[in-house]
Order: C-alpha cells, then sequence, then structure tokens
C-alpha cells in the first residue's frame, strides 16, 4: 500500500524509495513507493518534514497518490533511496485536534447535532454543525464529556471492512466515495467512522480540549475549539495577555474586572466634567469675541488642546454678533487643527469669499452651511495672517 500512514500513523521515519520524480513549476513533485508524509485531506492539514535531508514544501495527493512537493531546484532520481522524517510536533498537533474532532462529532451526534464539515488551522480547528445555536450549557456539557473520554484513555483502531459489512458499525457517516474497502476509526466504545486521517494511539494523547467560540455560517453553527498542543499555545497566549493586563492595571486576576469597571467610571465622569468645563469655556469665549467684534468689526482666536467641538460651540453662541469670527483650533497642540468661521445672519456670502481665501492663501478646504463653515489646516496659523482674510475689500 502506498499510503504507509494508514498502515502505521506512528511511524515518522523511513526509508523512502523514488517512484517518481516530476519537476513542475511549485517545485519537485516526488512519489514514494511507501509513504507515510500525510497529505492534506479530509480537513487534516499536510505533514511537514524531509526528504533526503530538505525541508518539504506541501504534501498533496491526485489520481496517481500521495505525493510531496520539494523546492525548485531539488533532484531526485526512480529507485533512490531517501531518508525521510516527518515532523513529529506538527503531526502530534494534527492529530491531536483531528482525534478530538472524532470524539466531538460523536457527542454531538448523540444530541442530534450533526457534524457537516471539519476544517482545521496551525492553531485551532472547527466543525460545522447542522444546528442554528449551540447554547453555552450544552457546549460546557460537551466539553466535560470530551475531556472524559480524553481521561478514559480509550485505544484508537484502524479497521478496513468491506462496505457492504458497515451496517454491522454504528457509524455516524458512510462516505459516497466508490470502491474498496472502507477504513474506519474506532474509539473506544465511544464512536466508530470512515476517516483516513492520522489519529491518536489513544484518546489520553490529546491530553487537553477546549471549545474556545462559535460562530453562525449559513443558518448553522460553527465551533472552534483547540486540543492538545494547541490548546496549550493557546492558553498560554491568553495567559501572557492576562499578565500584561495585571500589570497594566497593577491588579491581581480576580481583580481585573472590578479594575476595568473603576476606569469605566472614572472615564463617565471625566467625559462628563469636560463637557461642563466646555461649555463655561465656550461662554466665557463667545463673550470675548463679541467684545472684540463690537471693537474691531471682526475677531480672530487660536485654540491649542482643546475640542473643535469647542469652536463649534462658541460659534453657534454668536447668533447677535455684528461680524464675522474665525477660530484656528490645534486639538493636539501640533500644526494639524481646524478652523471654525462664523459670520452674522444675512452676511452669509463673507463666507464664500473667506473659504476661497483660505484656499488660496493656505490650501485649506472648507465646507458647511448658513453662518458657519468649517475646514482643516496643516500648519500653524498666525492671527496677522487670519485677519485681512476674513476682512471685505
Ligand atoms: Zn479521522
Amino acid at each position: 500500500m502506498q499510503k504507509g500512514y494508514w498502515e502505521d500513523g506512528n511511524k515518522l521515519q523511513f526509508d523512502g524509495i523514488v517512484t517518481a520524480a516530476a519537476k513542475t513549476e511549485q517545485g519537485l513533485v516526488v512519489r514514494f513507493e511507501k509513504t507515510f508524509f500525510y497529505p492534506e485531506s479530509g480537513g487534516q492539514l499536510a505533514d511537514g518534514g524531509t526528504v533526503g535531508g530538505t525541508s518539504i514544501l506541501d504534501a498533496q495527493q491526485d489520481d496517481a497518490g500521495p505525493y510531496v512537493l520539494l523546492p525548485p531546484g531539488s533532484s531526485a532520481d526512480v529507485g533512490q533511496h531517501l531518508l525521510c522524517i516527518v515532523d513529529a510536533e506538527r503531526r502530534g498537533r494534527h492529530t491531536q485536534l483531528h482525534s478530538a474532532q472524532h470524539i466531538l462529532s460523536r457527542l454531538l451526534d448523540d444530541r442530534d447535532i450533526r457534524t457537516l464539515s471539519f476544517h482545521m488551522t496551525e492553531k485551532e480547528a472547527s466543525i460545522e454543525v447542522e444546528a442554528t445555536a449551540v447554547s453555552g450549557s450544552v457546549l460546557t456539557e460537551i466539553e466535560d464529556a470530551v475531556e472524559q473520554a480524553i481521561w478514559r484513555c480509550l485505544p484508537v483502531e484502524t479497521l478496513f471492512v468491506d462496505r457492504a459489512d458497515i451496517a454491522a458499525y454504528d457509524v455516524r457517516k458512510v462516505p459516497e466515495l466508490a470502491g474498496g474497502p472502507l477504513r474506519l476509526v474506532r474509539i473506544g466504545d465511544l464512536d466508530t467512522n470512515p476517516c483516513g486521517g492520522t489519529h491518536v494511539a489513544s484518546t489520553g494523547e490529546i491530553g487537553a480540549f477546549a471549545i474556545i467560540r462559535s460562530d453562525k455560517v449559513r443558518g448553522n453553527t460553527r465551533l472552534y475549539f483547540v486540543a492538545g498542543r494547541t490548546a496549550t499555545a493557546y492558553y498560554r497566549q491568553n495567559d501572557a495577555v492576562l499578565r500584561e493586563i495585571e500589570q497594566q492595571l497593577t491588579c491581581g486576576l480576580g481583580d481585573i474586572l472590578a479594575s476595568i469597571a473603576r476606569l469605566q467610571q472614572r472615564d463617565h465622569d471625566a467625559a462628563r466634567q469636560v463637557k461642563g468645563l466646555l461649555a463655561m469655556a465656550a461662554d466665557e469665549l463667545a463673550h470675548q469675541a463679541l467684545d472684540e467684534i463690537a471693537l474691531h468689526g471682526v475677531a480672530v482666536m487660536v485654540l491649542d488642546g482643546v475640542p473643535t467641538e469647542l469652536a463649534r460651540m462658541v460659534t453657534a453662541k454668536l447668533t447677535s454678533a455684528s461680524g464675522p469670527l474665525c477660530i484656528l483650533v490645534y486639538p493636539g497642540g501640533g500644526t494639524d487643527g481646524q478652523f471654525v468661521c462664523s459670520v452674522p445672519i444675512g452676511s452669509e456670502a463673507l463666507l464664500a469669499t473667506f473659504s476661497a481665501r483660505m484656499k488660496e492663501t493656505f490650501g485649506a478646504k472648507s465646507g458647511g452651511a448658513g453662518r458657519v463653515i468649517q475646514g482643516k489646516v496643516d500648519t500653524r496659523m498666525t492671527l496677522d495672517q487670519l485677519k485681512p482674510l476674513l476682512v471685505t475689500e
């Protein structure tokens, strides 16, 4: 049998006898008399590893069977023996996720939730199940049940049976592929299902399992899970984030939520205070502007490090002004800011002149409606530069 991984899923080093080697754009396609490199299929990712010391780029299969892809420029001769080593860590990760999926799908199946598809990444795996939703309590129950199946260290065996005899086995799903005996994977007294993937020898090897989130997909539900090495990596990563949050908030894990609630309250209070201060400042600035307009016919102001909203609040108050007002605001205190300009009711035509002058002199575009316009500035302007733009000819 060409598919050595079907005979012995634990063999990770073998003497590969080359039966074909073909150059392609992607690299050298090499086939062996018997291979233990698992090709990407059935939701399980491709193995990694080395062939004659060269790392393989991929392991796939086509009508002619499984093959590995070596980097362009590689060479291999038919009949040549090459030392092949399967990346054990990578295979282990895939095998743990895949075996956990069998258990998970069986336990869901027992609750009339059918598995429709299986997908794997290097970090997690997921199944799409035929259900519009799966409740949190059911997920917790299932998660506990998967863990128990792991703790029972159930043996995982591979059987080859005739398609005609399949009724004797309580399989979840019979594939529609034609011909040949079926490869069944039996997990103790828990589950038997046709599968071409690689699996742990005992469920205990899966070690850890967790359902980490669920998504709605095409009216069904996708359940994401981690198992074994991916579970450890997932929790390590999350733990590092939690440690960082603890440091930032200078509190322990148990106090994080209370600490966030305090910060939110502080933020809420600060926002309310800023609102009050802005209202007071707008009143004061509006008075100043009216005084200046009364004296000089026009008022200009530069405000540093305050919200643009303040300028809008001031112009909104100037309904009884007799001349134009322009406020330059630099919220961040830098050179990027906004200008807000208002004119007395009835003098709206002046805004078009001012807008054109701002564009001509500073390249500043503006827009607005009624007696107020607003625009962006990316330079520091002085009052002396600004004033002439507001004076009518
Ligand atoms: Zn499987």
